[in-house]
């Protein structure tokens, strides 16, 4: 570990940089100075010595400087992950050995949780309410996972007398995992789980943004038993670190969530030796709400389906499709729900919008408001900019939303919803399904043949009816068309993550 290096912050900036932050062990770890990247069991500086500042954007003050890793950085580790592969423990142990280090790691961070929770509030914005959820809900992914490990199944088949057929699923190999910031614990911990149970081994590159969490999980790594090089981190750019790891050799597999234009650079690099690909990309996803429904349920629920996480969320119902027979009055109740959500600081429990990520993704979702404003459509709600500290956008309602317009179009990531009328049940899944996305979708109404058959024609990876947003480690998780390639969850990930071989015997 590094420690009180030059780099160390001294305790008054940390003091400042982490106010809301109660836990002891939280502020421990950051006044504990620069942190390194996490290779072959290790925590090293960058090959090359830079660092780069990660910001609290509740009050833009600097948290931590991490190690930028780059080309040789992610070369170190995929080496040490390969030889973890190649010639380590790891994928020739028993099933239920993994699952044992798996669940060790789930209970340290079950211990840790509030930990974790205060360190993504800190890095990321995002409310404590919901940080704590996500981070609550680690350890049982984590157990879901290690549970895959003696589920890695072949195969027999019908054949002849004189002839024995079967299959073997073996792990894939070494798997780079790329992840955005919007969820920084609960992705670096989950997406590799199944590929770590299957007997893979990962080099994580986190978000530039959210660096911290992913690191304190390192942490966590180290002490619950893994071989070393079986989980590897490398914190930096995506130009650079992450293109490092999406164009490597040695790398077999790259599992990436993140915007759909990075999506099609990592499959132009993956071509360089045909790596396994798992795209979770982003949305435009539709929420129909028919005439039929009770407001007081509905608006709420839309409402939250794509403020939740101020907006920045892959499957956020960011187009609400509303019948006209009740679009003035679901509006007028939409905004006024909106205006009346509470923004403040992360730390406030009352509080449902914090700030933005960072400067350029409050720029991105304003330009994208004034936009909207020039394209015509009605501002509802919201709509401001904050002018002092902290990146925070005001949760903004477009109504007379036409389905054309670019800010029905492109994805925001930020808390702006669109308000579209439509006629009947084939207009809204005509419009609906009118986006390059697919990802989310959801639909309100009392009559159940109806919401069959709409959730069977929409183009989307996730239909929600009568409430947004659920998912299930077992159920598959990903995108049609631009949304991304391949699912995630349960045995999709088992999936993934392993090769098959067939073998056949003479008898
Ligand atoms: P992003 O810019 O695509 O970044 C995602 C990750 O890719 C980051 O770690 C980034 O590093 C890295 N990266 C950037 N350029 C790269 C390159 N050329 N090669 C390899 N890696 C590269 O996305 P974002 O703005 O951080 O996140 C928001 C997007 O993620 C949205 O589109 C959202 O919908 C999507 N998302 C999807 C899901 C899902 O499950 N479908 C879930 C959450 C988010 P840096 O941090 O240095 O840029
Ligand atoms: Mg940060």
């Amino acid at each position: 570990m590094i420690k009180d290096g030059p780099m160390a912050e001294n305790d008054d900036s940390v003091a400042l940089a982490t106010e809301g932050a109660r836990n002891e062990n939280t502020l421990r770890f950051l006044k504990s100075g620069a942190r390194g990247l996490y290779i072959g069991g290790r925590f090293v500086p960058s090959l090359s010595g830079k660092t780069f500042e990660t910001v609290n954007p509740a009050n833009e003050r600097r948290l931590a400087m991490v190690a930028e890793g780059g080309e040789a950085d992610i070369d170190a580790a995929v080496a040490a992950a390969r030889k973890a592969f190649d010639r380590g423990p790891w994928p020739r142990m028993r099933p239920a050995e993994r699952a044992k280090v798996l669940n060790r790691l789930a209970d340290l961070v079950q211990a840790h949780a509030e930990e974790l929770a205060e360190i993504d509030t800190l890095d990321s914005g995002l409310m404590i309410t919901v940080t704590r959820a996500g981070a609550g809900g680690i350890a049982d992914s984590l157990r879901d996972a290690a549970s895959w490990a003696n589920k890695v199944e072949g195969e027999t088949y019908p054949t002849g007398p004189d002839n024995f057929s079967f299959s073997l699923r073996e792990p894939l190999g070494v798997c780079g995992i790329i992840i955005p910031w919007n969820g920084p614990a609960v992705l670096a911990a989950r997406k590799p789980g199944i590929a770590l149970a299957v007997g893979n081994t990962v080099v994580l590159k986190p978000a530039e943004q959210t660096p911290l969490s992913a690191l304190r999980l390192a942490e966590l790594i180290s002490e619950s038993g893994f071989p070393e090089g079986v989980i590897n981190i490398v914190t930096g750019f995506g130009v650079g670190a992450g293109s490092a790891l999406a164009n490597h050799r040695d790398v077999d597999a790259i599992s990436f969530t993140g915007s759909a234009s990075v999506g099609k650079e990592i499959v132009k690099a993956s071509s360089e030796n045909f790596k396994k690909v798992m795209l979770e990309l982003g949305g435009k996803s539709p929420h129909i709400i028919f005439a039929d429904v009770d407001l007081e349920k509905a608006v709420p629920n839309a409402a939250m389906g794509v403020f939740r996480n101020h907006g920045q969320m892959c499957f956020a119902g960011s187009r609400v499709f509303v019948q006209r027979d009740i679009y003035a009055e679901f509006a007028a109740e939409f905004a006024r729900y909106a205006a009346a959500m509470k923004v403040a600081s992360p730390w406030d429990t009352a509080a449902s919008i914090g700030p933005l990520v960072s400067a350029a993704q409050h720029e991105r979702v304003t330009g994208y408001v004034d936009l909207g404003v020039r394209e015509g459509a009605r501002l509802a709600a919201g709509g401001k900019r904050n002018d002092g500290k902290g990146y925070y956008v005001n949760p903004t309602v477009f109504c007379n939303v036409n389905n054309s317009m670019r800010i029905a179009r492109e994805e925001i990531f930020g808390p702006v919803a669109s308000l579209i009328a439509f006629d009947t049940e084939e207009d809204a899944i005509r419009q609906g399904n009118d986006t390059v996305y697919g990802l989310g979708s959801g639909i309100w109404t009392r009559d159940v043949s109806r919401a069959i058959r709409v959730a069977r024609q929409l183009r989307a990876g996730n239909v929600w009816i009568n409430g947004y947003g659920m998912r299930n480690e077992m159920a598959p998780f990903g995108g049609y068309k631009h949304s991304g390639i391949g699912r995630e969850g349960g045995k999709y990930s088992v999936e993934f993550y392993s090769e098959m071989k067939s073998v056949f015997v003479t008898i």
